[in-house]
């Protein structure tokens, strides 16, 4: 079994979620794992690609690879599964590796199955259990294709390190001038240090936070556990926080190690966001809200005087 991978690298960084297509590729017993590049990175990224199970490492070169560019890094994947001729081709089905995998699909005239949380190769039609509409159901489908594409759920599948290391080969593709038209130029950096989407620590506020000033109190958590703020559709729509710090199906997907949901009832659309979390605290008046059943801890009190009781406490710890 033989799977491409594409990996995800934003200037040369691995992206958090680069090696969980290798997970995926594991997942489906691949037996050689072909992990594409595309733009230059340096040896560790290397050497990480293949101690965590790449065995080979494809490192496109082409002077449109100036920054992350979809159209090119997708003709270039399909260029690439065209010469090589896995059996499957796999990304991450978030931004990136969802809309890489769309471009390769539409360029091999090949069906794609997105947000796959699991798949079982066979030698017909492979079926597929994958994650729909923002995650409020899930389906079992079947994917026939002479080559499979897949995109793995984000944050369901991580690779597991083998040791090994993994030879490089180089690829140029043939790009059309036309390619690169939605590359990104220039950057704005709103945000730095610890960010949601990389925060082991997540402090989430709802509608029960009432006010903007209400997210004091989180933010006083946040920066006592070098946390980061997030929150609900709710309040974004409020205009209580800005749209970058929403979690949920129309906003971000994160998987920290404690997620707090202050005040958050725990819609479907949110709880896709944040389900990856390996535990979840909920803050709540309301002991039947769907966040408190389904969390791994619940307060069940006002945020108001939970937050600055739980504040106090750290304080007092750290002396
Ligand atoms: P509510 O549902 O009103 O819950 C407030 C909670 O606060 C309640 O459980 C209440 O008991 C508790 N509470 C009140 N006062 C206090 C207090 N003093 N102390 C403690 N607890 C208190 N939502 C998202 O969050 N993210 C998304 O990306 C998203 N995308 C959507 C996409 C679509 C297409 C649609 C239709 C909806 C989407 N939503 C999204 C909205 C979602 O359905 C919910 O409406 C929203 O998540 C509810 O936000 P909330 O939990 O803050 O508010």
């Amino acid at each position: 079994m033989r799977v491409l991978a594409l990996i995800e690298h934003d200037r040369g960084q691995l992206a958090e979620v680069a090696l969980q297509a290798i997970g995926l590729a594991q997942h489906l017993g691949a037996t050689e794992v072909d992990a594409l590049v595309c733009g230059s990175v340096d040896d560790a990224v290397v050497a990480a690609l293949g101690n965590y199970g790449a065995t080979r490492v494809w490192l496109a070169t082409h002077e449109s690879f100036t920054d992350y560019d979809p159209e090119s890094w997708g003709d270039t994947l399909a260029q690439l599964a065209t010469r090589i001729a896995p059996d499957a081709v796999v990304a991450v089905a978030d931004e990136r590796g969802g809309e890489v995998l769309a471009h390769a699909a539409a360029i091999l005239d090949l069906p794609l199955a997105a947000n796959v949380l699991s798949a079982t190769p066979s030698d017909g039609a492979w079926p597929v259990t994958r994650v729909r509409w923002g995650g409020s159901l899930v389906e079992n489908a079947s994917l026939d294709a002479p080559t499979k594409l897949i995109s793995g759920a984000a944050h369901v599948f991580s690779a597991t390190a083998t040791g090994g290391t993994a030879p490089i080969e180089t690829f140029t593709p043939e790009l059309s001038p036309s390619a690169g038209r939605t590359r990104v130029t220039d950057r704005i950096t709103l945000a730095s240090g610890i960010t949601l989407t990389t925060a082991a620590v997540v402090v989430s506020g709802g509608r029960g936070v009432g006010s903007p000033e209400g997210f004091a109190r989180l933010e006083e958590l946040a920066e006592l556990v070098q946390g980061a703020v997030g929150c609900s559709r709710v309040v974004t729509n409020n205009g209580w926080r800005p749209h970058s710090d929403q979690v949920g199906q129309t906003g971000k997907r994160i998987a920290p190690e404690l997620y707090i949901a202050c005040g958050i009832s725990g819609a479907i659309q949110h709880w896709v966001g944040m389900m990856a979390a390996k535990r979840v605290l909920a803050i709540n008046t309301d002991a039947g809200a769907p966040m408190v059943t389904k969390a791994d801890y619940a307060v069940i009190g006002d945020l108001h005087a939970v937050l600055p009781a739980i504040s106090a406490e750290i304080r007092r710890r750290k002396g």
